[in-house]
């Protein structure tokens, strides 16, 4: 209500104030903007947006100053703040091009994409010919595609960037945006040629190097990764995440010296075995007995969840190719291999550096022969996303079922390939199914068992 009644009585100045200003009163108002300018340019936001509004309180028709608090603010990332004050500079002069622009890049700041289509639209109406009007055009796809994006329409927000880098193939804003819905829809390799094309236009783009970092951190390359991280850690050495970035740097040369696995290879038994020796459930241990807990009372626990667990089950099961089977139990206790659920991310302790969804307690028996005995395999799985605490959709719990299951079935370590379900960490490049890297290698290991049935179940 104050907000429109503060329109109201803008607009009717406005209209007394049609034709009222002299020369004088305009020169005056723009060495005040001058004056803003400076003191944004050396960083006093605060004194600037002081500044504007004591100057506004004397010449509240100024359109040139409300435009000039909308920069403050926007540079205050004070962004609803800065939208008005676009809108009301926008109201007292019409057509003023800067002020719409600027109101379409604060709506995209503030992360309201949709409410800066309007903007975009009007400045080329009324520019059509502007020297930047293609990159402007650009931008409006962006907008469009980042709002897809939020409504997971992924493959949709591609195709509106692919629309826009042919309008302006070395726009930057495009190229970010495409580089970062490849990496959602699961295109690693995709995104880093966006990345690098993106990098031979602006070098030293940081989000892109950092980004490039996390494609090959994904795709198990840890070294490439590393020496992107470099490359970020050269050009802003005062960045506030630099302590962060030099810990990462030096976690991922450990890691990179650890991995044994090559990501292409047919199976990544290497990665799993303990000195040559994996572990499996002995002959006399199966069928394995099972128990899943109904998950009573648990927060953000959906009948699904146990549907999907199941089929995962199943899934490591066909990939035995008969030589594994289970049996279901109707109480913990008679049961070798147990799941349950839960909604405290506490109850699901990292294992080493890995912090999962889920997490697999296995007790083993050693006793010397040329695999370890696996004597039971306690899973616990948590119903909500770690990160953001909403419910694990139905797809992600799919996939730590899978991964989980993978640990119990004797896969005691991760693959290296981001699209096996085993891989090291949760990505969106693997589906909820197992990929034949991960078959393979649960079949190797218990490739000497007699087939206890038919492999089509
Ligand atoms: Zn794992």
């Amino acid at each position: 209500m104050l907000f429109s009644a503060c329109i109201l009585l803008n607009l009717s100045n406005q209209s007394l104030a049609q034709g009222q200003k002299t020369q004088e009163q305009v020169n005056a108002e723009n060495r005040s903007a001058k004056k803003a300018e400076s003191m944004m340019h050396s960083g006093k936001l605060q004194d600037a947006i002081f500044f504007l509004n004591g100057e506004l309180a004397a010449t509240p028709r100024s359109a040139i100053l409300h435009f000039e608090l909308g920069n403050a603010h926007l540079r205050s990332r004070e962004f609803t703040r800065a939208i008005e004050c676009y809108q009301q500079a926008v109201r007292l002069r019409n057509p003023f091009p800067e002020a719409c622009l600027n109101a379409a890049y604060a709506c995209i700041d503030a992360g309201m994409e949709l409410q800066a289509i309007p903007w975009f639209h009007k400045y080329l109406r009324e520019n059509p010919n502007a020297s930047n009007a293609k990159e402007v055009e650009a931008e409006l796809l962006v907008a469009h595609a980042k709002a897809q994006m939020k409504e997971k329409r992924n493959f949709d927000a591609k195709q509106t960037l692919e629309r826009a880098l042919q309008i302006s193939p070395n726009s930057e804003i495009v190229l970010f945006a495409l580089a970062r819905v490849k990496s959602e829809l699961g295109d690693t390799q995709g995104a880093i040629r966006a990345y690098e094309d993106l990098l031979q236009v602006n070098p030293r783009h940081s989000s892109a190097l950092l980004n490039m970092a996390e494609c090959y951190q994904t795709s198990g390359q840890l070294l490439k990764a590393v020496s992107w991280l470099k490359k970020y850690a050269s050009n802003n050495p005062s960045a506030p995440d630099i302590d962060q970035i030099h810990n990462m740097i030096q976690a991922l040369t450990e890691k990179s010296s650890e991995q044994r696995s090559d990501p292409q290879a047919l199976d990544y038994g290497d990665a799993i075995s303990d000195a040559g020796r994996f572990y499996r459930w002995p002959p006399n241990r199966l069928p394995i007995k099972v128990w899943v807990s109904m998950g009573d009372g648990v927060p953000g626990y959906k009948p699904e969840f146990r549907l999907g667990f199941f089929d995962a089950l199943n899934a490591w099961m066909k990939a035995g190719q008969g030589r594994l089977q289970y049996v279901l139990v109707n109480s913990k206790e008679q049961a070798d291999l147990t799941a349950e659920w839960t909604g405290d991310p506490h109850s699901v302790k990292p294992t080493g550096h890995n912090v999962e969804q889920g997490v697999c307690l296995l007790s083993t028996l050693d006793r010397g022969k040329d695999f370890v005995e696996i004597n039971r395999a306690d899973i616990r799985i948590l119903t909500i996303d770690r990160q953001t605490q909403e419910p694990l959709s139905d797809e992600e719990m799919k996939k730590t079922c899978l991964h989980e299951l993978g640990h119990s079935m004797g896969l005691q370590g991760h693959s290296t390939n981001n699209h096996d379900i085993m891989f090291f960490s949760m990505s969106n490049t693997n589906w909820p199914v197992l990929s034949k890297r991960d078959k393979a290698t649960l079949f190797m290991i218990y490739q000497n068992y007699q087939p206890l049935m038919s492999a089509q179940q």
